[in-house]
């Protein structure tokens, strides 16, 4: 009996290079066959053909509240009643800077566009311009989106199918990026004692969420801060998954450490297509029409995507949405580890927040190195073991789990008999 996924499989293959929109949603490397889905709502999705699954993809992290929220859905039908798009500047998107602007105080001024690939594409650009510099460091494992300067030694989709620095990007861009391992800040002092006036900037995951999930040393975070000052450099933060997620003001305000400049995405459009990019006001008035840095957008700061976002925002805020976060987050853990502790196997689990990862690997984890120690067949096994059991994790090791306000607490139990069982099995 051909299921109506795959069917949608077998058409998408011949139509859509490699059947999928994005390498991550592929499932190349856990095996079995894709599924389509048909709808979401809270906590829950469901396929072509019926199936429902716990859902911890959750759009990679942009669905924080679940799936189809009714405040937000709300707010989009009306925002499309009154025009769904005009090149003109309308009042969303002032809100959305203001709102920007005091959750995330490093941020002076802010532009709206419609991924994370572009904010931290534009960052870079400025970074260059403003410093008069071509040089960048990035760091092994962390993904900045798909533009040519940060595709090397990247994390997420190019990670997991095995092309982790991407073929088309010209040899003389990416020599102009050097990527170094995380968590090592000798190693970016040496670095730019080596490039004296070469680094325009270092751009970083606060909290690596692209290679698994992984956390910044002590003072690692304060020590590039320091580096960048002295060297002259801009130090950015790339909060695509983090912003707004981890804290209020995202992983900066965690650690206290003040960026020049921070890429936003995934939430902040509600699950529409948005990104942001902002920083200190000297900056960002280097961007054209003021200053000499182009960068446009024919649908930059369009109102459905706004009033997605700024509405999923203030609901967040409104129910104190990182809280609750918390302490469902704190309730996954602890069925995890109990979980984990009875299967005998080597795994190391990491959560911050509404974050987290099972490494099949054993601890301690701090860098790429660390996660590609982890036992990817063993991981597919479990991944196929809770699947078929109705849940639903990231198709890859080298993901990040997202838990939203609509998990209900039994439907973290209901994951952590899940994942006993998988776990039993392997
Ligand atoms: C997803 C992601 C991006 C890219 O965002 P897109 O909207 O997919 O272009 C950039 N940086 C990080 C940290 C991400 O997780």
């Amino acid at each position: 009996m051909t299921s109506r996924s795959s069917e949608l499989v077998a058409r998408a293959q011949k139509r859509i290079p490699g059947g999928v929109n994005s390498p991550v949603r592929a499932f190349r490397n856990v095996g079995g066959e894709l599924f389509f889905v048909a709808r979401g709502e809270g906590a829950r999705i469901w396929d072509v053909d019926g199936n429902e699954y716990i859902d911890y993809v959750g759009s990679w992290g942009a669905a924080i509240l679940g799936h189809a929220p009714k405040v937000v859905v709300e707010a989009v039908r009306d925002a499309a009643i009154r025009g769904l798009s005009f090149g003109i500047p309308n009042p969303l998107e002032v809100e959305m800077a203001e709102l920007i602007c005091e959750w995330m105080p490093s941020i002076d001024k802010v532009r709206m566009v419609n991924s994370g690939t572009e904010a931290t594409m534009s960052c870079i650009r400025l970074a260059r311009a403003f410093t008069g510099r071509d040089k960048i460091i990035k760091f092994d494992g962390c993904y900045h989106g798909h533009a040519d300067p940060l595709l090397v030694k990247t994390g997420s989709g190019a990670l997991t199918h095995g092309r982790p620095s991407s073929a088309g990007v010209p040899r003389a861009f990416a020599d102009l990026t050097i990527s170094l391992p995380f968590n090592n800040a000798d190693l970016v002092r040496k670095t730019f004692q080596k490039n004296k006036n070469g680094i325009a900037a270092v751009i970083l995951e606060a909290i690596p969420a692209n290679a698994g999930l992984y956390f910044p040393r002590e003072n690692f975070l304060s020590a590039l801060r320091e580096e960048c000052t002295t060297n002259g450099a801009l130090l950015i933060f790339d909060e695509v998954i983090t912003g707004f997620r981890v804290a209020r003001g995202g992983a900066q305000e965690i650690y206290g450490v003040k960026p020049d400049l921070t890429a936003l995405g995934k939430i902040i459009g509600g699950g529409l297509p948005v990104g942001a990019f902002g920083g200190r006001a000297e900056i960002m008035d280097q961007l054209s029409p003021d200053g000499p840095v182009y960068q446009a957008g024919t649908l930059s700061g369009n109102p459905l995507a706004l009033a997605a976002g700024l509405t999923q925002l203030r609901e967040l805020a409104r129910i104190n949405g990182w809280k609750l976060l918390e302490e469902i987050g704190a309730q996954f853990e602890e069925f995890a580890q109990a979980a984990i502790k009875d299967a005998t196997l080597n795994i190391t689990f990491h959560r911050l927040g509404s974050l987290f990862c099972l490494f099949f690997a054993e601890g301690p984890i701090v860098d790429l190195a660390g996660a590609q120690r982890s036992d990817l067949k063993m991981f597919a096994r479990f991944f196929q073991g809770c699947l078929k059991r109705g849940i639903y994790f990231a198709p890859s090791q080298f993901e990040t789990g997202f838990i939203s306000t609509a998990h209900t607490p039994e439907d973290i139990e209901r994951t952590g008999a899940a994942m006993r069982e998988a776990l039993g099995e392997l």
